[in-house]
């Protein structure tokens, strides 16, 4: 494992908030980060030294941003794989996480049948490759159950709930009528995540566990410490985690979403990426997840992730509503972070409120 220089540039795939604040933690460690997005909504270029502003299959953008970088990283699990597997072939820098991890988080029905062959328990699922597949699929997972596109779903995006009354044909529409997969419907007390980091020499560490609750399918909060069913369950769903990883040989954070059910922990789904579950750690850990992802890539020893005080919460300030930053700055306690969005729409995350116990 060699460091890189400070001085160094890191190219980062996607241009979103996460991307911003990755940046930030890279310029504190003397890295300079150059973004390269679709998005004309610069939110991570603004904080970067270089932002190149291009579509993801556009290779020869691709290739002089490459060029220009000394490694490379992701902060969107979307990005297309086929056009950086081409780029792989040259003499190019690495990327870390490695482009499997891609392959298998964009893929929801890999991502569960991933899981489930290295010992998860997951919701029962099965595969809609049309309306005539919806009534089969729901006899295996039971109802109510949720159907989910099998490609380009978050924040509960493509996702349908389902008692089983409605017709197929109305379902599979309202899924886009494209691949999916229906998930039988679990009975959870809490969502909580594993935020773990890998770095370039095997070993790893993770941060204590956040309990998450989620609004309309979109993370709403996170707190720390978690309850004690989900502290209970940490070690099966940390443990998967790093089976996850290793396989993966993974590099950089990974996050983990479990629900914390009787049976013990349910995997739902990961992401290889630092995390919306992981924001708190900027103030509330002694390293956050976003230097501990740098720090990763770039080979350095990684940084401790404990918790700096009694508890944190995270708030996401979500668009659709008027932004009150004013009055979170009120509470002189309150760390406010916004992205920089110019447009507020429903859904959106455009920004998060820290504050520390
Ligand atoms: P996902 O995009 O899969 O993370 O789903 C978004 C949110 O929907 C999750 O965080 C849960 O709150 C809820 N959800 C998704 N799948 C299930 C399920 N199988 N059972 C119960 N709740 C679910």
């Amino acid at each position: 494992m060699s460091a890189l220089p400070p001085g160094s540039t890191i190219g980062i795939l996607g241009g979103g908030q996460l991307g911003r604040m990755l940046a930030m933690a890279a310029a504190q460690l003397g890295y300079r980060c150059h973004i390269f997005s679709p998005d004309p909504d610069g939110v991570a270029g603004e904080v970067a030294a270089r932002w190149t502003h291009a579509d993801y299959h556009d290779l020869n953008a691709l290739t002089a941003f490459a060029e220009a970088c000394d490694v490379l990283t992701l902060e969107f699990e979307n990005v297309p794989v086929a056009p950086l597997a081409a780029l792989a072939g040259g003499a190019m820098p690495k990327i870390y996480p490695p482009l499997r991890a891609l392959t298998v988080a964009q893929d929801r029905l890999a991502e569960k049948e991933f899981a489930r062959d290295h010992g998860a328990a997951t919701a029962p699922f099965a595969r809609i490759a049309s309306a005539e597949d919806i009534p089969g699929a729901l006899a295996i997972t039971g109802c109510p159950a949720i159907l989910k596109t099998q490609r380009f779903g978050y924040d509960g995006k493509g996702q349908v709930r389902t008692d089983g009354s409605e017709d197929p044909a109305t379902l599979w529409h309202e899924l886009g009528a494209q691949p999916a997969l229906a998930e039988g419907w679990v009975a959870f007390a809490h969502e909580f995540s594993v935020i773990l980091v890998r770095g370039q020499d095997g070993a790893m560490v993770h941060y204590p566990p956040p309990h998450n609750v989620h609004a309309d399918g979109i993370l709403a909060r996170s707190s720390l410490p978690a309850p004690p069913l989900v502290q209970a369950q940490l070690a099966e769903a940390l443990a998967l985690t790093q089976r996850l990883a290793g396989a993966l040989d993974y590099v950089g954070v990974l996050a983990c979403e479990f629900f914390a059910s009787d049976a013990g922990p349910v995997f739902n789904e990961m992401a290889p990426r630092v995390h919306n579950s992981g924001h708190w750690s900027i103030e509330g850990a002694v390293t956050s997840q976003f230097e501990n992802h740098i720090r990763a890539v770039c080979g350095l020893p990684i940084g401790d992730c404990s918790l700096v005080g009694a508890g944190a919460q995270m708030v996401n300030i979500v668009g659709g509503t008027p932004a009150d930053w004013l009055g979170h700055l009120a509470d002189p306690r309150a760390k406010l972070h916004l992205y920089g969005k110019r447009e507020s729409r429903p859904g959106r995350k455009m920004g998060h409120v820290t504050r520390l116990a």
